[in-house]
């Protein structure tokens, strides 16, 4: 397919989306001048260096994962290998691949059916799916096997299982235990504690749907008059897409002054750590919207339980204090701990996260679960014919789709070297992105990566913009644009 052909279907796919909601593409893509261009053009260099990277290395290659970072590997390597021998491993037959869209469905502004996809209709033509999960792991003999009893043999395994949702680690939620993404079995089990009574969690996608339906009950309240209170706790593990409990804050925030219900609501955030964001600018800008949306902000507060019955969330309140060591004369420095507790009416769960055991106990796993990779190559610190990306490496801030459509870039360059007995070159340097909605209708598009020069992260806007803005424009973004070029750009290689 032309580079052409491939912008023209984006841009056909992006118009549908706008139709859809009732806005020309001549006035979106005016407004949303430079960040239309300046993404189109993105896609436009990702799929011009495919040919030329076209190489006749052959092997088997096995991807455990087809989500976001799994599908978006094969069908990149599809797009560069001569003689490519793909096959997915992945156990769901409906496509995990749109969540971010998971918040706008809990806000009323999507509905479940627009980030509803079967799986096989973005596996890419020629891959294998065998539709089964991967239980075991034995890599020094280069085999997987399945549930379903299968073993599978390979010369080079990509591991892109994603992440386990940890809701069993929060005390009072131990019945909701471990859930996929969109495992029906798992939501539906979920869905005993979850999604009434005012407790609820945009992490499932069913999750989604019925913390929309508790957000209406609780503007609803608000608006007869009642005074009400909203909790938002952050876990206090790596979680994907770190700016989740942000979003759903401020999109509650936006449907109380909507229905001129604020007044009566208190909006209260709480994180584990002691700032909001990692880079300060960042941190600086949604402090400074958290102050001016009126919300109280806890820092070092741990979500450890929740009390459905008297919803109530109950928080490890942490501070480090020196105290005087007698014995040893000398000044120590010791934690405190408090609890703390919190009466909701509607309170948005995101849980505590982790690797799926069946790679956290494996060979290709780590104590703490995620797989090891060099965080530049992503090839695995033992087996040098594994790779892995996306939520499940253990990569620093690396839990997004936005780290993803970086990573398998470089994950399949890498690869590809591999196996033509090359040199690895390519190395993802930490970019991850979080469109921050800040309101219904505004987006601060926090791009940022690891920091080149020592610790932390700094930003790297891709825009000729202030990213610490709240902008109408990266709206336009978030809710026209971004799924289209996930769906129909990185799902099939090329952006
Ligand atoms: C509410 C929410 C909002 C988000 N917002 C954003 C956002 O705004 N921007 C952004 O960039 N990112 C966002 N994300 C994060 C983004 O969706 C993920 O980072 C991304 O999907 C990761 O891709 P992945 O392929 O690693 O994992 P997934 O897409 O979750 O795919 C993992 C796949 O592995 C499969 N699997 C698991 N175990 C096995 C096994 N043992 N064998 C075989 N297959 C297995 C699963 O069935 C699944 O299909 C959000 C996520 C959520 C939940």
């Amino acid at each position: 397919m032309t580079n052409e052909k491939e912008l023209n279907n984006i841009i056909e796919a992006i118009d549908a989306q706008m139709r859809k909601d009732g806005i020309s593409r001549r006035d979106a893509l005016k407004m949303a001048g430079v960040s239309s261009a300046a993404l189109m053009m993105g896609s436009t260099t990702a799929s011009a260096a495919t040919p030329a990277m076209a190489s006749s290395a052959k092997g088997k290659i096995v991807i455990v994962g087809g989500g976001l970072a799994g599908v978006a590997t094969a069908a990149k390597l599809k797009n560069t290998l001569s003689n490519p021998d793909i096959t997915i491993i992945e156990p769901n037959p409906m496509s995990v691949s749109y969540q971010p869209g998971q918040t706008l469905v809990a806000s009323g502004i999507w509905k479940q059916s627009d980030i509803t996809y079967n799986t096989k209709d973005f596996m890419p033509s020629g891959v294998n799916w065998i539709q089964d999960k991967a239980i075991e792991f034995d890599p020094e003999n280069n085999q997987v096997k399945t549930a379903g009893g299968q073993t599978i043999s390979y010369d080079f395994l990509v591991v892109a299982a994603g992440l386990v949702l940890d809701f069993g680690g929060i005390k009072g939620l131990e019945e909701v235990g471990d859930v996929y993404s969109l495992d029906k079995t798992d939501a539906a089990r979920a869905q005993k504690i979850l999604g009434k009574d005012g407790l609820c969690s945009i992490y499932f996608s069913d999750g989604a749907v019925d913390t929309w339906t508790q957000m209406q009950k609780l503007v609803a309240d608000a608006k007869s008059g009642k005074k009400v209170k909203a909790v938002f706790p952050e876990p206090h593990t790596a979680f994907k897409c770190g700016g989740a409990q942000k979003k759903m804050t401020n999109l509650v925030d936006a449907r109380l002054n909507e229905a001129k219900a604020r007044a009566n609501a208190d909006l209260s955030f709480y994180t584990n750590g002691g700032k909001l964001f990692g880079v300060p600018i960042y941190h600086d800008a949604i402090d400074a919207q958290m102050k001016a949306r009126n919300v109280a902000v806890n820092y070092s507060h741990k979500f450890v339980e929740v009390d459905p019955s008297n919803k109530i969330a109950i928080f490890e309140k942490h501070w480090k204090e020196k105290v005087w060591d007698a014995e040893l004369e000398i000044e120590d420095e010791v934690t405190r701990t408090q609890r703390i507790e919190a009466e909701y009416d509607f309170c948005h769960v995101i849980p505590p996260q982790k690797a799926p055991k069946e790679i956290a106990n494996s060979p290709i796993g780590s104590g703490a679960g995620w797989v090891p990779v060099d965080k530049y190559t992503l090839q695995h610190l033992k087996y040098p014919n594994v790779f892995s990306l996306g939520d499940v490496a253990a990569v620093p801030l690396g839990k997004t789709g936005g780290s993803a459509r970086k990573q398998y870039n470089v994950l399949v360059e890498n690869l590809v070297a591999t196996m033509e007995g090359k040199a690895m070159t390519a190395k993802y340097d930490g970019y991850t992105v979080c469109p921050l909605i800040t309101s219904i209708g505004t987006v601060m598009m926090a791009e940022f990566k690891w920091n080149p020069d020592g610790p932390g992260a700094v930003a790297a806007p891709s825009f000729p913009l202030d990213p610490a803005q709240e902008r109408w424009v990266m709206w336009l973004l978030k809710a026209y644009m971004l799924k289209p070029m996930t769906m129909y750009g990185m799902l099939s290689g090329r952006a």
